[in-house]
């Protein structure tokens, strides 16, 4: 079976070694020292001013929507993983989707002033796949009219904009390291700032509010992650160099198969935008034929996934403002397997699936 994704896990003596340490310190968890020494490693490999690292990729957005106080309407993205929406209604605010530039796949800039009204506080949009949104653009619009910008980085670790991590932009980016991306602690995420009182109100909200054994301030939640988590991490960030360099030449060998093709659209990346090759998405002319190249894959025990589908504007619990560009392309697009150990003969099945039933 070819999967979308495969975890990528270090070799068995590597962790091994910090399960000793642990059994030995019996400390498992609570900003242990392997916690800490995560934190300060990511912060060193990714240049990033301020990081937490909390227990997963969609806690991280709520911790950033209830740090920044946000409340009323928040414009966001319609073409992303539904955390994205459920975190902003689950944190009781009203999501306004606009629709997504149909190049990019990223909210499109040009269309944000449309939505915002007196009740708007914020911008929450995701660099979806990896690549960066319109980050200049987005920045000027929320300036002007004094609006928050969350970015759901989830897809991004190693993604650049204009040579700084994406992490660095916006008043809290976030990020997944759920087994399935790029950079993995099994479960796991983490929220970026450049602004130190946002990262001390975000450690608050990560630990009940405690300030001391006995003392409080303000509400708070269990967002903290162990030290078995932080060990994974640990071992899979010093192979992080391999998996990018192999990353890259299988996304460039998909590429440099479809690109001539006229029958799919591939991602265009954002100007300004260092990518960090995370997924590999495809866009057909219709729905059917993403459903029978579908098939015609299944049928070699490849599983290609629909990201993302559904658009998120239609899902139940929101009210659906019409974004064509998204449902159009979520309908039409799957991301090819892309994971450190697929090989290059599985790559060339692929492809000639592909290449078949277009
Ligand atoms: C994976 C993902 C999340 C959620 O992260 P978890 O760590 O799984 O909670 C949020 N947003 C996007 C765009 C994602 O792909």
């Amino acid at each position: 079976m070819i999967p979308v994704t495969k975890p990528f896990l270090p070799p068995r003596e590597e962790y091994n070694k910090y399960l000793n340490d642990i059994w030995d310190r019996q400390w498992l968890t609570n900003h242990g020292p392997l916690v800490n020494e995560l934190e300060s490693s990511l912060k060193r490999y990714l240049h990033a001013s301020n990081l937490l690292f909390l227990s997963n990729g969609t806690i991280a957005i709520q911790i950033a929507i209830k740090a920044l106080d946000l409340s009323g309407e928040v414009i966001t993205t319609p073409f992303s993983y539904v955390a994205t929406t459920s975190t902003i209604v689950w944190e009781n605010c009203k999501p306004v989707f606009v629709d997504i530039d149909p190049l990019t796949f990223n909210i499109d800039p040009d269309k944000i002033e449309a939505a915002i009204t007196e009740k708007t506080t914020a911008i929450l949009a995701t660099h979806v796949f990896g690549n960066a949104c319109n980050i200049d653009q987005i920045q000027a619009i929320a300036k002007k009219h004094q609006l928050k910008v969350i970015y759901d980085a989830a897809h991004c670790f190693g993604s650049l904009y204009n040579g700084s991590s994406v992490f660095e932009y916006g008043d809290i980016s976030t990020c997944s390291f759920h087994a399935t991306k790029i950079f993995h602690t099994v479960e796991g995420g983490a929220v970026f700032t450049t602004q130190p009182e946002l990262i001390d109100r975000m450690a608050l909200l990560r630990n009940f509010g405690h300030t001391s054994p006995v003392t409080f301030d303000g509400i708070g939640i269990n967002a903290k992650n162990s030290e078995f988590h932080a060990a994974m991490g640990l071992c899979c960030l010093e192979h992080m160099n391999e998996i990018f360099k192999t990353r890259k030449a299988q996304w460039h060998r998909y590429q440099a198969a479809l690109q001539e093709s006229n029958k799919v659209q591939l991602l265009t990346i954002t100007k300004g935008c260092d990518f960090n090759c995370a997924y590999f998405p495809v866009v057909f002319e219709s729905e059917a034929v993403l459903l029978k190249v579908m098939a015609a894959l299944n049928l070699q025990y490849i599983q290609p996934r629909r990201y993302f589908f559904p658009s998120l504007n239609t899902i139940n619990y929101v009210d659906n403002n019409s974004c064509p560009n998204s449902e159009s392309i979520a309908q039409r697009v799957l991301c090819l397997p892309l994971y450190h150990t697929l090989r290059k003969e599985d790559q060339d099945l692929i492809l000639k699936v592909v290449l078949k039933n277009i």
